[in-house]
């Protein structure tokens, strides 16, 4: 399959590796130009758990090097999603779908409006990766990968993507109901992130103080009402609960939203607690915890790194 991955940092390198090691054809594409040198000087490095493995995906920086795909996969920060969608416009052929599993809410909606809700295919990833630097990423942890239509029910496309994503060993699951793929891992993203991010804790330790114990329940429950509003059903019962065991189950994490603090990056707030705020006034649901979380980490963004 030809596929393009537009965004290849961590994620985007993680994928397009394992896919070009499994014989796809694929093209990273990418604003960094060192990062997109070196992948083609030298192939992009894996670090994993036994051992580094070296892919050879190509990679550019100019999508009109690339021509129709097959699939494209966006996997920018949902803060230049809207750009990568402009560029994925220039990658289509008749029937190319586009995937997204970037975390957050109204991603794939931005996609749908540049390409077409038909094309797009969108879902949730417990893979982890990390970027080391230009041409290098490491594996971190593996889960499954889920993936649906935007417009629900399993058709043969979303059952060939998910076949190549397993056999380049990302065990993928074809799923019917995509909004609540998204919405179960928005709501572990809006108890996590923006708390991690403002106390600089890691994950785990959210668990080890009754605070920040009460001030994520106090998250999780009110993006469970603004789910409910919208009329969705979530994929575990017991939100608090779920979302506190992850936080223990990733206990050395530090979250990306307090990674891209400390690195003096714009967070992806606006698409996690942000998005979740918006819905909420769509949706008549008050959700004024989560509007002190995405303001504060706002107020983070404009102060100097040694301040948080
Ligand atoms: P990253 O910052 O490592 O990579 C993003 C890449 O996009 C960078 O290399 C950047 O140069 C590139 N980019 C930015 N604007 C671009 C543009 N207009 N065109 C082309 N490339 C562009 O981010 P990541 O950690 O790989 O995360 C990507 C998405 O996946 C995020 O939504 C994140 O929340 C989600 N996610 C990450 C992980 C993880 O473990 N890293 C796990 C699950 C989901």
């Amino acid at each position: 399959m030809k596929i393009a991955i537009i965004g290849a940092g961590a994620m985007g390198s993680l994928f397009g590796g394992r896919l070009a090691l499994a014989g796809e054809e694929v093209w990273l594409l990418d604003v960094w130009e060192e990062h997109v040198r070196t992948i083609g000087d030298k192939g992009l490095s894996i670090a994993t758990t036994a051992g580094d493995i070296v892919a050879r995906p190509r990679a550019t920086t100019k999508a009109g090097e690339i021509g129709p795909a097959e699939l494209v996969i966006i996997f920018v920060k949902s803060t230049a999603t809207a750009q990568a969608a402009a560029t994925a416009r220039t990658l289509l052929g008749p029937d190319t779908a586009v995937l997204t599993l970037q975390n957050g809410y109204g991603n794939a909606e931005t996609i749908a409006a540049a390409v077409g809700a038909d094309r797009v295919i969108a879902g949730t990833t417990a893979q982890g990766a990390t970027l080391l630097g230009p041409g290098r990423i490491m594996h971190g942890g593996s889960g499954e990968t889920h993936i649906g239509e935007l417009g629900g029910g399993i058709t043969a496309r979303l059952e060939k993507i998910a076949a190549c994503l397993t056999r380049a060993g990302i065990a993928t699951v074809a799923d019917g109901n995509v909004a609540s793929l998204i919405w179960g891992k928005l709501i572990v993203n809006v108890g996590i992130n923006a708390l991690t991010g403002i106390t600089g804790l890691k994950n785990g330790e959210l668990a080890d103080h009754e605070e920040t114990r009460q001030v994520l329940a106090l998250a999780v429950e009110e993006a469970v009402k603004v789910a409910d509003a919208a009329g969705v059903a979530l994929p575990y019962a017991n939100p608090v609960e779920k979302v506190l065991g992850i936080a223990v189950a990733t206990a050395q994490n530090r979250s990306s939203m307090l990674q891209d603090l400390s690195g003096g990056r714009k967070t992806e707030i606006e698409a996690i607690n942000g998005a979740l705020v918006r819905e909420g006034e769509r949706l008549g649901v008050a959700t004024p915890v989560n509007q002190v979380l995405t303001l504060l980490i706002k107020a983070l963004e404009k102060l100097p790194r040694t301040n948080h």
